[in-house]
């Protein structure tokens, strides 16, 4: 179903000029999405490499399409983007991945929950409000949520995202930058954002075990987190080989394949309790 959506919507974004034509329907389908609860979210676990334990999810969007199935958010987020419509979107995934984190939470009080924020959403006036409202109306503890923001975003505005950072941080919940590696940042920079976590982008650990390029700037990467005092977590983990070379690194936190794909609400509700059983408190 994910192919379908590629291949029906792919011309979207991927062609340099994008025809008028088919991006006014393509926005009438994203807002009748909107309106006919056709988004849902999946839940990928990320674990802690000591404790084999999973201290909480991210959650990742998916088009429900009534005709052309499951639509991979790589497809739709860009034009969402350049419409705008990623801010009403983007406003009901803040509520619903709230709301998840208050039902993942029953009896686990640590859980976090990892948020995804566009560029266009971190810079809307409104985005404080929205948080606040979703943490007051879902009950979750504020310090659970996490926003990811990629490296590539916090780039094109330093002095304002430094400023927005601040203010999101404010309402004590936690930041971390998405995509590390692949955006250009540069050291001082870093130590001005109000951070509390570097993801390390999948393309490097695609190459681990074998590429030692790749395998020094994971080494690289994890060395900065840990004298920035970041948390540091790999993505796209895909073979125990890779597990093994994080572990050997002192990364702090996984989430890939390997241990589990994105779910659903329901499977990963299950999940975590299947495997956290003594984390019951
Ligand atoms: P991302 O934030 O870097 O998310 C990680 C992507 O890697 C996800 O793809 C996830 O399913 C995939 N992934 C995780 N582990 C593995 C693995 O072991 N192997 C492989 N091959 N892939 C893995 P997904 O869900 O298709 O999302 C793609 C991108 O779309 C995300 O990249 C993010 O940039 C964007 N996105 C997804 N959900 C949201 C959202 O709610 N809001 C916004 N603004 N963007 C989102
Ligand atoms: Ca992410
Ligand atoms: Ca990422
Ligand atoms: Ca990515």
């Amino acid at each position: 179903a994910k192919d379908s959506g590629r291949a029906s919507y792919h011309f979207y974004t991927e062609q340099m000029q994008i025809d008028a034509h088919e991006r006014v329907i393509l926005e009438r389908d994203l807002r009748d999405a909107l309106a006919n609860h056709q988004f849902i979210l999946n839940y990928q676990p990320q674990f802690d490499i000591k404790t084999n334990q999973i201290i909480g999810t991210e959650a990742l969007l998916r088009w429900q399409h009534p005709t052309k199935g499951l639509i991979a958010p790589d497809i739709f987020i860009p034009v969402a983007e350049v419409t705008g419509l990623i801010v009403p979107i983007g406003h009901w995934i803040i509520n619903e991945a709230c709301q998840q984190l208050a039902r993942n939470a029953e009896g686990f009080n640590n859980l976090t929950m990892a948020i995804n924020l566009s560029a266009r959403q971190f810079f809307q006036k409104d985005l404080l409000t929205t948080i606040k409202d979703a943490i007051a109306e879902s009950g979750v503890l504020a310090s659970n949520i996490e926003f990811e923001i990629t490296e590539s975003m916090m780039m094109m505005n330093i002095e304002e995202t430094i400023d927005t950072l601040h203010q999101i941080k404010s309402l004590d919940v936690q930041l971390s930058i998405d995509d590390f590696g692949t955006g250009y940042s540069s050291l001082s920079y870093l130590k001005r954002f109000p951070l509390n976590k570097l993801k390390i982008d999948k393309s490097f650990i695609d190459g681990l075990p074998n590429d030692l390029d790749d395998l020094a700037i994971v080494q690289a990467i994890i060395g900065i987190a840990h004298s920035l005092n970041l948390i540091v977590i790999a993505e796209g983990v895909e073979t125990a080989q890779q597990y093994d070379i994080l572990t050997q690194h002192d990364c702090n936190e996984v989430q890939g394949y390997f241990l589990s794909k994105p779910l659903t609400s329901e499977a990963a509700g299950k999940f975590i309790k299947k495997y956290n059983p003594n984390l019951n408190s």
